[in-house]
């Protein structure tokens, strides 16, 4: 975990591959998101002659292009930063005829077909839809983790544990998330500190007990962290008491935050069905959603797994999904 890339903060001036050049401007396929998900299923849309467009938002790339070493990619022995992953993927997408547009999708209608999308004020039709727009790590919100992000700081307990071989760490949070993650790093970590903001879990009484039950967990309740301290890499956090406000510190190599993930579904809502935590709802073992012919991929509809392996999967099986439901559709047309 060296070099922590930075995320854009301002719009990229450039729109990196063709802009969609001249009307029309229906397509067969629109892909909304170009993280694992978007990219792989854009590979296989433009590789069945769809023609896919996608609109890879202002902060292209998704949650990789926030890490640094990714070593759980297969195909990469020697582990790969997550930016150049990301370049790949687009790369390999654009080879096979993808148009990607550097622009933020403003609006949808999804309530007749085709679907209608606007984008930097155009509007746009597609036959289908994949959804591709993944999710956000919440964080603390503090300048110090914002700085040490991939140089100690972490949103993924599965990607980064290995580095934290024989090294103390915490994690933030209290929820199911938080206390799976700590049980997960007690395989790599000397000692793991939960850091809750209150006196009790909101985590599943069994894997609390588990917590609980585990010599190399130990909690700090009461307590959030208010500061991320070291010199490039993270060396200790200060914690604050709720109750008191007394403040102190505790050393440690690693801080994974914990806190809830939020998808990017805020366009979407009223159109797709969604679960309790706006994550878009998709039919078992596939990516359609509830309106026929939008289909959906990766984090924005996975709040299980949440790997890039696993999404860049989903987006594979939302380009065949689409593929063959533009084709019985045209049949049923035709
Ligand atoms: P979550 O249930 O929303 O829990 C978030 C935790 O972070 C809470 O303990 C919350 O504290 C704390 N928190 C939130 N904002 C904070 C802040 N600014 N500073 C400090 N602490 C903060 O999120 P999650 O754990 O990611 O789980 C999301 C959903 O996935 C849940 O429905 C969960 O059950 C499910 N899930 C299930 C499993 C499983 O079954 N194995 C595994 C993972 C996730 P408070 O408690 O004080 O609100």
């Amino acid at each position: 975990m060296d070099e922590a890339p930075r995320r854009p903060r301002q719009r990229r001036p450039e729109v990196l591959g063709p802009m969609p050049s001249t009307k029309p401007t229906h397509r067969k396929v629109i892909i909304i998101g170009s993280g694992p998900a978007g990219l792989t299923a854009a590979i296989y849309a433009a590789r069945a002659n769809l023609e896919p467009l996608m609109f890879e938002g202002i902060e292209a790339g998704g949650q990789l292009m926030l890490t640094t070493e990714v070593e759980n990619y297969p195909g990469f022995p020697d582990g790969m930063m997550g930016p150049d992953l990301m370049k790949n993927f687009r790369e390999q997408a654009l080879r096979f005829g993808t148009e990607i547009v550097g622009a933020d999708v403003e609006a949808v209608d999804l309530s007749q077909r085709p679907f209608r999308m606007t984008v930097d004020g155009e509007d746009y039709t597609a036959d289908a839809v994949i959804i591709s727009t993944g999710a956000t790590a919440r964080m603390l919100g503090l300048e110090s983790e914002r700085e040490l992000l991939g140089h100690g700081v972490s949103t993924c307990a599965t990607c980064d544990g290995f580095f934290f071989r024989d090294k103390p760490i915490a994690v933030v949070g209290g929820g199911d998330t938080a206390i799976e993650e700590a049980l997960f790093l007690t395989k790599f970590a000397t000692r793991v500190t939960v850091i809750h903001r209150r006196d009790e879990l909101r985590a599943s009484k069994i894997l609390a007990e588990r917590a609980f039950a585990n010599d190399k967990i130990d909690f700090r309740w009461n307590a959030t962290v208010t500061d991320v301290q070291g010199d490039g890499k993270v060396e200790r956090v200060e914690l604050t008491d709720t109750v008191t406000g007394e403040t102190s510190t505790l050393d440690v190599d690693g801080l994974f935050v914990a806190i809830g993930h939020d998808p990017t579904t805020g366009l979407f809502a009223g159109q797709l069905d969604l679960d309790e935590n706006g994550y878009i709802l998709t039919e078992p073992d596939s990516t359609v959603t509830s309106v026929e012919g939008v289909f959906a991929a990766g984090d924005v509809q996975d709040h299980v797994f949440r790997q890039a392996v696993t999404a860049a999967g989903s987006g594979c099986m939302a380009a065949i999904e689409a593929e063959r439901w533009l084709e019985a559709e045209a049949h049923s047309a035709g």
